[in-house]
C-alpha cells in the first residue's frame, strides 16, 4: 500500500487505482459518487478493528477494573487524538462524542434554550435541515444569504427590535451539503469581534460535509466558532460517531443545560429530598450522558490510523478531490445537445483555484434537460444510474434553503407543491415545469479519474440529444396490421409484485371495474414497516408462484426458488373471505399499511403457517394481506393513470377504421372519470396491456445495441396483444398502442388510460429473478418522453357493445384468442 501523492492529480489517480481492488472491494463494479453522504469504509481498517477488538477486553468506563481503564486511557487518548485532527490546542477545545453531527446540535440548543431568556438565532440559507430546525427553539430567528451576512459583519445585526438581552447562535455550514459551496471560517471571528457591544453571539459551525475532503484548521483559537459539529462517517466511513468540538470560552452556554444522566453527575439525592451536582470540570464529562460509544471511539483510532496510511493528509485528499471536481464540472458543463443547448444545468458555482475564497467542496450538483429544455426527472435518472452501478444522491438532499435558492422555489410554490402531493421522495419530481431537487454528485479520498469519466460519458450517452431537434416518432399504421389482432395470453397476479398466474386457453376470465379477477387481491406487508413488499427490493419475489385453484378454492403458493427445510413447499390461502383467518381487529388495533407510498387499510392473515412461509423464503419478516374489492375509506383505491403529453402529440390525420367506434370517444383523462375508477393492489390502473409488436421492436434495438432479448413477462402484463405473421413479413406496428383511446376485445370495449411508467423493474428476469441492465436501459433511449420512460399502456373496462341489459353486460369476460379492434 502506498500513500498517494496529490498536486496534479495523476499521482495520487495511479495509487488509489492501485489499492482500491484491495481496500475498497465493495466500489467493485460500481461508482460511487455520493461522498457528500458517507463514505465507503476501507478493508484494512475493518481488520484493523476487528484485531483490536479480539486481542483487547474493553470494558464500560466507570469502574477500577482493567478492562474499565482500558477503556478509559484509550478514550480519553482518542479524544485528543481527534483534536490533534483538527490542529485544535486542547486548552482551548474539548471534543464531545456525540451520535452525529445533529446531536452535537441538539446538545447546543438543549443548552442555549434553558438560558434564561432564550435565545435568537441566525442560520445561513444554505444551511442543512438539522440547522434549520433550530429555529423552533428559538426566541427569534433569522435566516440569512451571503450578502445579508456580510452587512451584518459590516455594520447591524439582524436581531433589531427583539432586545439586546439573549444571546444568540449563529450557525452556518462550513461547506453547502447541497453544491459544495465553502463559507469562510472567519465569519465566526468577525461576529465576536463586530457585534454589538452586550449582546453575546455564539457561533456554530456544521462542518459535517467539509471535513470529508478538507483539512479544518482550528489552530487560531481567535477565529475558530464557539462549536463544531461533524460525523466522523463521512470521513472515514466508519465508526457511526460524530462530535462536538466546543471551545472552552464558550462553555458557559452550558451552565443552564438542566438534564442530566448516569455519567454526567457526581451525586443525586432522591429520597426525600430532590438534590443533584452534576459534573463541572471537563465539558465532555458534562455531555456526555449515558455509557459513551466505547467501541465507536476505540474504532475512531483506528480509522485516523488507515486513512493516513491510506492517503497522508487531509490535504492530499482536498488536491485530489478538488482535481477531480474541476475535471466533473469541466465535462459536465461541455455536454451540449445536437441543437447546441446545454444538457446540465448546474447549480454549484464555478471551481476556483484562488486560494484566498473559501472555494467550492468536491460537489457538482445539477439537473439534466433535453434539448427542448424540458427537465429531465429525478426519478428517472436514479432508476437508469442505479442499473448502471452509479451511487449518486437525487432530491432535496436535506438542504431547504440551498434547493430553494438554487431551483428558484418560492414558498408558495414549494407550499403548493406539497398540497398536490409532493413529498420528499416521490416519483412526482418535476412539478408545475421546475425540478423540485437536484442530482448530487461528490467525490471523495478514493474517488478517480475513471469514476469522473464514466459519469461524464453515462450523462453523454444516455440524456444527449444528438439531433438538431427532438423527433417524437409517428407511428405509421396500416389498417391490415391490426385486423387480425387478438388476445395471446392473460396473466393474473394475485399477490401484487408476486409471479404470475396464467390464464388458460378456453377460459372466460371475469372482466370487473378494478380489473381482471383476483389480480392483485393480495400482498405482502413487511411485518415492522407496514411496506407493501415489492419485487424492486425482493426480486425473489418473482419465483413466489401463486396457483388459484378453483376446485379446491383456494390460492395455492409455492416458490420455485430454494424453500428452508423446515418449511412446507406450498401453503394454501382460502379465496372464501371467512374472517376467522385474518387478524382480528378488536384484539389488535387495525394497522396500516403502505402501497406505493399510499395509505391503506388490508385484512392481514393470521395464520403463522402462512406468513412464516412467505418470511422465510423471502428471508424478510412479512404478512400476507387481502385487499378485496368494495372497501371503503382506506380499503378502497383508485386509478392514478393518465394520458402522457406523448400520446396526445399532433399526429397525421388519424385512421379511421371501417366499422370501429360508432362515435370517437371522450378524451379518457378527465379528473372526475379517474377518481371514480377504482383499482385493488395494482400500482397505478385496473388493467396493463402491451403489445407483442412493441417488445418485438424493443428486443431488435436491444440486440442492435449487442444485448439479449428480453421476455414480455418482465413488463408484467394483465393482457398481451398479438398478431399472427403479417403477410409481406410486415409486422404491426409497433407502440401503436399509444395512440389509442379505446379497445375492443370480444363484445366487450376498454378506455385507455395513458401509456405505463417504467422503471427498473422490468430488468428482473420472471424465471429467475436475476438483475439485468435490460429493457431498461434501451428503453431509457428509446422511449423517453418528457424525462419519463413508457411501455405499455393503462386500460379499463368500459361496457358491452350491445349496451346494458345483454348477456354481456351482466358477466364480462376475455378469453385468449379473441380478436381486437383499436380506437382512436
Ligand atoms: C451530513 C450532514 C449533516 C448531518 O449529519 P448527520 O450525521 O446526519 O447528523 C449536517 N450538515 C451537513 C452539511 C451535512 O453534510
Amino acid at each position: 500500500m502506498t500513500t498517494p501523492t496529490p498536486s496534479d492529480g495523476a499521482g495520487y489517480n495511479a495509487a488509489v487505482e492501485r489499492f482500491r481492488d484491495d481496500e475498497y472491494p465493495m466500489l467493485r463494479g460500481s461508482i460511487y459518487l455520493d461522498h457528500a453522504g458517507t463514505t465507503p469504509y476501507a478493508k484494512s481498517l475493518m481488520d484493523k478493528f476487528a484485531r483490536d477488538m479480539t486481542a483487547n477486553l474493553f470494558g464500560n468506563p466507570h469502574s477500577a477494573s482493567a478492562s474499565s481503564q482500558l477503556s478509559t486511557s484509550r478514550i480519553e487518548d482518542i479524544r485528543l487524538r481527534v483534536l490533534r485532527f483538527f490542529n485544535a490546542d486542547p486548552l482551548e477545545f474539548d471534543v464531545v462524542f456525540v451520535a452525529n453531527a445533529t446531536a452535537g446540535i441538539k446538545l447546543v440548543v438543549e443548552a442555549m434554550r434553558a438560558l434564561p431568556g432564550g435565545f435568537d438565532y441566525a442560520y445561513h440559507q444554505s444551511s442543512h435541515t438539522s440547522l434549520v430546525g433550530v429555529r423552533e427553539e428559538a426566541r427569534n430567528s433569522v435566516c440569512l444569504d451571503d450578502l445579508q451576512i456580510e452587512g451584518w459583519l459590516a455594520s447591524s445585526s439582524p436581531f433589531q427590535g427583539n432586545g439586546e438581552d439573549a444571546p444568540a447562535l449563529f450557525a452556518y455550514p462550513a461547506q453547502s451539503n447541497m453544491d459544495g459551496r465553502r463559507f469562510p471560517l472567519t465569519w465566526a471571528s468577525k461576529v465576536r469581534r463586530d457585534n454589538p457591544a452586550g449582546k453575546r453571539i455564539y457561533t456554530l459551525l456544521d462542518a459535517a460535509a467539509f471535513v470529508s475532503s478538507a483539512p479544518l484548521d482550528l489552530s487560531c483559537t481567535d477565529t475558530a466558532p464557539d462549536f463544531t459539529v461533524l460525523s466522523f462517517y463521512k470521513i472515514f466511513g466508519f465508526p457511526d460517531l460524530g462530535a462536538l468540538i466546543v471551545r472552552h470560552e464558550a462553555e458557559d452556554v452550558f451552565a443552564s443545560r438542566r438534564y442530566f444522566g448516569g455519567g454526567t453527575v457526581d451525586m443525586v439525592v432522591c429520597v426525600k429530598e430532590q438534590w443533584h451536582a452534576s459534573k463541572n470540570q471537563l465539558i465532555h464529562e458534562r455531555l456526555e450522558d449515558g455509557t459513551q460509544p466505547i467501541h465507536s471511539i476505540i474504532a475512531l483510532d483506528t480509522a485516523l490510523d488507515v486513512h493516513r496510511q491510506l492517503f497522508g493528509s487531509m490535504s492530499n485528499v482536498a488536491a485530489h478531490t478538488s482535481f477531480l471536481s474541476h475535471r466533473l464540472y469541466d465535462g459536465l458543463k461541455s455536454l451540449r445537445h445536437g441543437n447546441g443547448e446545454l444538457v446540465c444545468a448546474i447549480y454549484t458555482p464555478v471551481p476556483n483555484f484562488q486560494t484566498r475564497a473559501p472555494g467550492t467542496g468536491p460537489v457538482v450538483a445539477f439537473n439534466i434537460r433535453n434539448s427542448l429544455g424540458a427537465w429531465v426527472s429525478l426519478t428517472e435518472i436514479e432508476k437508469l444510474a442505479s442499473l448502471k452501478h452509479f451511487h449518486v444522491r437525487t432530491g432535496g438532499v436535506c438542504n431547504p434553503g440551498g434547493i430553494a435558492s438554487a431551483l428558484g422555489l418560492e414558498p408558495w410554490e414549494m407550499k403548493s407543491n406539497f398540497s398536490s402531493g409532493f413529498r420528499c421522495g416521490t416519483e412526482n419530481d418535476i412539478m408545475a415545469g421546475k425540478p423540485t431537487g437536484v442530482i448530487r454528485a461528490s467525490l471523495g479520498a478514493m474517488s478517480t479519474i475513471s469514476d469522473v469519466d464514466s459519469f461524464v460519458d453515462f450523462i453523454r450517452e444516455f440524456y444527449l440529444d444528438r439531433y438538431p431537434a427532438l423527433s417524437l416518432s409517428e407511428p405509421t399504421v396500416q389498417p391490415q396490421d391490426l385486423s387480425r389482432l387478438h388476445v395471446h395470453s392473460i396473466s393474473i397476479y394475485p399477490i401484487k409484485s408476486c409471479a404470475g398466474y396464467q390464464v388458460p386457453e378456453g377460459v372466460d376470465w371475469e372482466v370487473r371495474p378494478e380489473g381482471l379477477a383476483w389480480d392483485r387481491e393480495w400482498c405482502l406487508v413487511h411485518q415492522g414497516s407496514g411496506q407493501a413488499l415489492s419485487q424492486k427490493r425482493y426480486p425473489e419475489m418473482s419465483l413466489v408462484r401463486p396457483i388459484l385453484d378453483f376446485q379446491r378454492g383456494e390460492l395455492r403458493v409455492g416458490y420455485t426458488g430454494h424453500v428452508p427445510a423446515h418449511l412446507p413447499n406450498e401453503v394454501r390461502v382460502p379465496l372464501s373471505q371467512n374472517p376467522a383467518v385474518f387478524q382480528s381487529s378488536v384484539t389488535r388495533r387495525s394497522r396500516s399499511s403502505r402501497v406505493c407510498g399510499e395509505e391503506i387499510v388490508a385484512q392481514t392473515y393470521a395464520s403463522a403457517e402462512i406468513n412464516d412461509f412467505f418470511s422465510g423464503v423471502l428471508k424478510v419478516p412479512c404478512v400476507l394481506a387481502r385487499f378485496p374489492p368494495g372497501g371503503q375509506g382506506k380499503s378502497m383505491r383508485h386509478n392514478k393513470a393518465h394520458l402522457q403529453k406523448h400520446q396526445m402529440a399532433p399526429y397525421p390525420p388519424k385512421l379511421l377504421l371501417p366499422g370501429s367506434f360508432p362515435a370517437p370517444p371522450s378524451p379518457p383523462d378527465s379528473d372526475t372519470e379517474r377518481t371514480e375508477r377504482r383499482i385493488l393492489l395494482a400500482n397505478e390502473s385496473p388493467i396493463l396491456a402491451i403489445s407483442l409488436a412493441s417488445v418485438e421492436a424493443l428486443n431488435q434495438e436491444i440486440e442492435r445495441a449487442g444485448g439479449k432479448a428480453v421476455s414480455p413477462a418482465v413488463f408484467r402484463a394483465n393482457i398481451v396483444l398479438g398478431s399472427p405473421p403479417q403477410p409481406h413479413d410486415t409486422q404491426a406496428a409497433p407502440y401503436v398502442e399509444d395512440t389509442w383511446s379505446g379497445l375492443r376485445i370480444g363484445c366487450h370495449e376498454f378506455t385507455m388510460l395513458g401509456s405505463c411508467r417504467r422503471c427498473h423493474m422490468v430488468c428482473i428476469n420472471q424465471e429467475t429473478a436475476e438483475k439485468s441492465e435490460e429493457p431498461f436501459v434501451t428503453l431509457s433511449k428509446t422511449r423517453r418522453f418528457e424525462g419519463k420512460v413508457f411501455f405499455g399502456t393503462h386500460m379499463c373496462y368500459r361496457g358491452p357493445i350491445d349496451g346494458e341489459g345483454s348477456l354481456g353486460a351482466q358477466f364480462p369476460t376475455v378469453r385468449i384468442g379473441e380478436g381486437v379492434v383499436p380506437g382512436w
